[in-house]
């Protein structure tokens, strides 16, 4: 544990944070009662209303707009009179955001994006970067990792890949995190057996990437050598599917910790070693899962996720909608923490397709599952209001009956007057952020 307890030292000393101290508060946080997360909440609030109001000029303008004053939002239950602010508002005035006196904040630049196909900049404070990096590093633990002393391979693009250029300064750091890196742009068989020699030989038991990046190492392993026992895989960024989930945890001999993480809003939920639903990380955020009117849901209902970031001062976000759902779960976890609870579910609304017959097709809602049997990788792309295309890339060869099966199955859920058609392509492109798009659709 010297080797855990250097590397959050080091860490804390380039971030300038006392990593450690963070790391305690959120191993006790994830403890406390209903009660206790109100009373934090609340805390908040008042002194982050008034803040955004003063320095941010596109919250001032939105209270002003929505006839709100500082001293109307004083609890967390005040936070239903703001109406919900959008990815579009961010899009269109993110300048605006920034508050007056952000530069007293130490903010580091970020964009979104990769999965739902509109991307954005956003800052985020030093505090909160730490902030969630401690609750990152706690759902680890919860898979039984340990920081700098166990090896984590990050399979992934560029962006959870960190130092990922070479340099002495970046080779060190990579050493002192004690990540082992295997980045999925050029990846070829020679090179994933290489990988896999390395994760074996070198006793690797966690792993960390986007479920379709793991999946190009549990495939290939799957293939050519069976299994590769793991302790613990954590997957984020992208939408894990089932049929994803089963796969890898058969090939690497292990549980999977998923999460749901949104950078723009600082919303976290993480899965705990009951592997239920996701826990709500509620030190860094308030999440609330709210109806078209903006009131919370019931237990069991399903609605939009909205996030209030508690210390993103110098970029507030503020019943922030990123575009996600999910359903609110008010089910005690059998680990005793009581966190809220979420159910993230299968596709973001952007993902939803609007058809030219007045149809909205999710593309999660297809069968996906049966896709899979013969198919290594497809994406569902609306190419104009009227015609929708579903790219496969097989496994092997594929018969024409089944093409015809799935062309038939595109048919019956886009409904009439909607051209479909399949196409057997030997590549499917990757954006520049690695995170594989499952649907995309080019109507604006
Ligand atoms: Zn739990």
């Amino acid at each position: 544990m010297i080797k855990s307890k250097l590397a959050l030292f080091l860490l804390g000393k380039k971030e300038g944070f006392d990593m450690g101290k963070l790391v305690k508060f959120v191993h006790r946080s994830q403890y406390w009662t209903k009660e206790q997360w109100t009373e934090y909440h609340n805390a908040q609030i008042a002194v982050l209303i008034e803040h955004a109001y003063e320095h941010s000029p596109f919250y001032k303008r939105w209270f002003d707009t929505a006839g709100l004053t500082p001293e109307d939002i004083r609890t967390v239950d005040d936070l239903v009179k703001i109406p919900i602010v959008r990815k579009n508002d961010l899009i269109a005035h993110g300048v605006e955001f920034r508050a007056d006196n952000a530069g007293d904040y130490a903010m580091i630049h970020h964009h979104t994006g990769g999965t739902t196909g509109t991307p954005c900049a956003y800052d985020m404070d030093r505090y909160s970067w730490a902030l969630n990096w401690a609750l990152k590093m706690r759902t680890f633990e919860w898979g039984g990792y340990h920081y700098g002393a166990d090896t984590l391979g990050v399979m992934a693009g560029g962006s959870l890949i960190p130092g990922k250029r070479g340099g002495w300064k970046n080779r060190l750091w990579r050493y002192v995190n004690n990540y082992y890196s295997i980045p999925i742009s050029h990846l070829t068989e020679d090179l994933l057996e290489q990988h896999y020699s390395y994760l074996k030989n070198y006793h690797v038991r966690f792993m960390r990437g986007y479920p379709s990046a793991l999946m190009i190492l549990a495939e290939y392993v799957c293939d050519h050598h069976g299994t590769l026992p793991m302790q613990a895989v954590f997957t984020t960024a992208e939408m894990l599917l089932p049929h994803q989930r089963k796969i890898m945890e058969e090939v690497f001999q292990c549980k999977l910790f998923d999460t749901y993480g949104c950078g723009d809003g600082m919303g976290n939920a993480t899965e705990c070693e009951m592997h239920g639903e996701l826990h709500v990380c509620e030190e860094c955020s308030i999440m609330q899962i709210v109806d078209k009117n903006g009131k919370e849901v019931k237990d069991g209902e399903e609605g939009e996720i909205v996030l209030t970031a508690l210390y993103n001062y110098g970029f507030p976000f503020i019943r922030y909608a990123p575009g996600d759902r999910a359903v609110k779960s008010e089910r005690k976890c059998a680990c005793g923490r009581e966190t809220k609870m979420i159910r993230v579910l299968n596709g973001r609304s952007s993902d939803n397709f609007k058809l030219a017959n007045g149809k909205i097709l999710n593309a999660f809602s297809l069968p996906i599952e049966e896709l899979t049997e013969e198919i290594r990788q497809f994406q569902v792309v609306q190419e104009a209001k009227d015609r929708v295309s579903l790219l496969i890339i097989p496994k092997g060869t594929i018969s024409k009956e089944r093409i015809k099966g799935l062309q038939a199955l595109l048919e019956y859920h886009c409904g009439e007057g909607i051209t479909v058609d399949v196409q057997v392509v030997d590549y499917i492109e990757l954006p520049v952020s690695g995170k594989r798009r499952f649907v995309v659709s080019k109507v604006k």
